[in-house]
Parts: structure tokens; C-alpha cells; sequence
């Protein structure tokens, strides 16, 4: 049962105190209950700080740690505002309208804040692109007369994957990469597209060491120039990309901030069929509690095994 609030009032309702936050947080973050971070017991005793002693490996632990939220000294509440607010915000936020509109002592706070939440959006290596995937990189930003093909000046160069779900776009990743090399190309390719994929490129030299990673290559056509010419349904996604950056920020982003506004749009993008905001609310926190799964290695670091 997806639980969230649909309106302004009801969030400011439901989440006017930090009681009422971090049990949202459990909500989410334990939804049948607790499991140990370290050692995936489902046994805990409160602690009279509000921790959780797990009945097994005795670690305490907190509902936020190993989250976004870990170690913050703000209250949550704030968290929660900014989560509500970047997700209301049609044509994305800034740091600096972060920071006016919580309130925050300074630029640095709100720009680490939106790296945070940036985190919780897209998950490198996790919910990866499946089936047939379409891949091919498009230029962002520069000088519109800037030379095109490789190492194009002041333009960053953006690596789009998206699903073809029979001629419809799917969901989609987006990755800035340093350069059009094989290299370059399949790091992106692996964190963004499960192994076993179809992925249908140009015939650019960089997408040759695919099939020897895991993935079923498919060239759709012999193009070598980088940046031209888009496959059509990464067309559709860079056109759409780029009237979005646009319309919010007249396309003046900084390569350094690309990053930020890139995982973003793929945030939106994959959930537009969602109308709802608190839905998308709702998602973020989600991802936010929803930290990555015990590996052998913690089991064994921890004083039990199996
Ligand atoms: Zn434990």
C-alpha cells in the first residue's frame, strides 16, 4: 500500500513534526519489519536514544544511517521540504533556489543537499536498463557554432540509453562521459544496461567491445561521427532533454552541474506516467532508506555468521 500525501496542506499536515518524518522513514525503509544492516536479523530492541540494538549482533543502528540522511545535523523535517520541493518543481530545482526557498546558511549546503538527493534518484549499477536497449551520445550546452564530432569545445558529451519497448521509449539513462572512446563508452554502457541486453548502436568504433561484456550488439547503421545523426528513439529523449534545460535554465548549466540536472530529468522521465507528485514523493523517499543489500563480505566482517 503506497502511502503518500497529495497536497501541500496534507504534507505540511502529516510531516509538521520530526516523530512523524522518521516513522515514515521505518515505514519505508523496514516495510515487514526491521533487518539488521549488518547481519539481516529481523529481531531488534529500542534503545532509549531511539536506536535499534539488533537481538543478534548487538550493532545499533538508526533508521537514517547508511541513508541520505546519515549523520545529518539538520532536522528532518528540512529533509523532507526539500524532497517535496525538488519533486514539485515541473522544471527542476537549483542550489540556489534550494537554499532560498529552505532557508539554508549557505550555497554549499544546498548544492551537497541536491548531490544527496541526486543519489536516491539514480542509482549507478541498480535498476538497470533491460530488453532492447537503444544507445547513442548527443552534445549538451556550448556555443552554438562549437565544432562538432569529437571533443567538441564547452560541450558536454552525453551518453543516452533507452529502453525500446516496440517503438515506444521505455525507461532511459543518462550519463556524461569524458570522451567518445571504448573505454568511455562501455563503463557507461555496464552501469546503466543489465548484461544479456540487446543494444542497438551506430557503428562508432567506441560500442565494439559490447559483445565480449555481456551484451548483444546490434548496429543499426554505419555512422563515425559522434554526436549526429541520433538513433530515433535517443532523438526523442535528447530533444526532450534539452528543451527541458531550456526551459528552466536557458541551457546556461555548468558542465558541473550537469550531472545533478541529467539524473533528475532520468528521475522524472522514467515516472512521467505518474501524475501524481506525491507519488514521485513518495518514490524518492524511497530510494533514499533504500540502501544497498548485505554482501558476503559485511556477513563476514560481522561477529556471527549464517
Ligand atoms: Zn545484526
Amino acid at each position: 500500500m503506497e502511502d503518500y500525501p497529495q497536497t501541500l496542506l496534507e504534507f505540511e499536515d502529516r510531516f509538521a513534526t520530526e516523530e512523524s518524518c522518521r516513522q515514515y522513514l521505518l515505514d519505508l525503509r523496514w516495510p515487514d519489519g526491521f533487518r539488521c544492516p549488518r547481519c539481516s536479523h529481523s529481531k531488534a530492541w529500542p534503545t532509549k536514544r531511539g536506536l535499534y540494538r539488533c537481538s543478534n549482533c548487538d550493532i545499533q543502528t538508526s533508521v537514517t544511517a547508511g541513508t541520505i540522511f546519515q549523520d545529518t545535523r539538520k532536522p528532518l523535517r528540512l529533509w523532507f521540504r526539500a524532497m517535496w520541493y525538488v519533486v514539485n518543481q515541473k522544471n527542476g530545482v537549483s542550489a540556489m533556489g534550494l537554499k532560498r526557498v529552505l532557508g539554508l546558511g549557505s550555497y554549499e549546503t544546498a548544492w551537497i543537499w541536491l548531490h544527496k538527493l541526486r543519489s536516491a534518484m539514480v542509482r549507478p549499477g541498480r535498476d538497470r536498463l533491460s530488453g532492447t536497449v537503444e544507445v547513442d551520445e548527443t552534445y549538451i550546452g556550448g556555443k552554438k557554432s562549437g565544432k562538432r564530432g569529437r571533443g567538441a569545445t564547452g560541450k558536454a558529451l552525453v551518453v543516452v540509453a533507452a529502453e525500446d519497448k516496440e517503438n515506444r521509449i521505455g525507461r532511459i539513462r543518462l550519463r556524461r562521459v569524458s570522451n567518445a572512446s571504448a573505454e568511455s563508452l562501455t563503463v557507461a554502457v555496464i552501469e546503466s544496461i543489465e548484461p544479456g541486453s540487446i543494444v542497438r548502436t551506430d557503428g562508432w568504433s567506441g560500442y565494439v567491445s559490447l559483445p565480449s561484456n555481456g551484451y548483444v550488439h546490434t548496429v543499426l547503421r554505419q555512422n563515425n561521427h559522434v554526436g549526429e545523426n541520433l538513433l530515433s528513439l535517443v532523438n526523442r529523449v535528447a530533444s526532450l532533454l534539452k528543451r527541458w534545460l531550456q526551459g528552466t535554465h536557458q541551457g546556461a548549466v555548468r558542465a558541473s552541474h550537469l550531472d545533478y540536472y541529467l539524473d533528475e530529468y532520468t528521475f522524472r522521465f522514467n515516472r512521467r506516467t505518474s501524475r501524481s507528485r506525491g507519488k514521485l514523493f513518495y518514490r524518492l523517499v524511497q530510494q533514499a532508506v533504500d540502501i544497498a543489500p548485505v554482501t558476503g563480505r559485511d556477513i563476514n566482517g560481522g561477529r556471527k555468521i549464517g
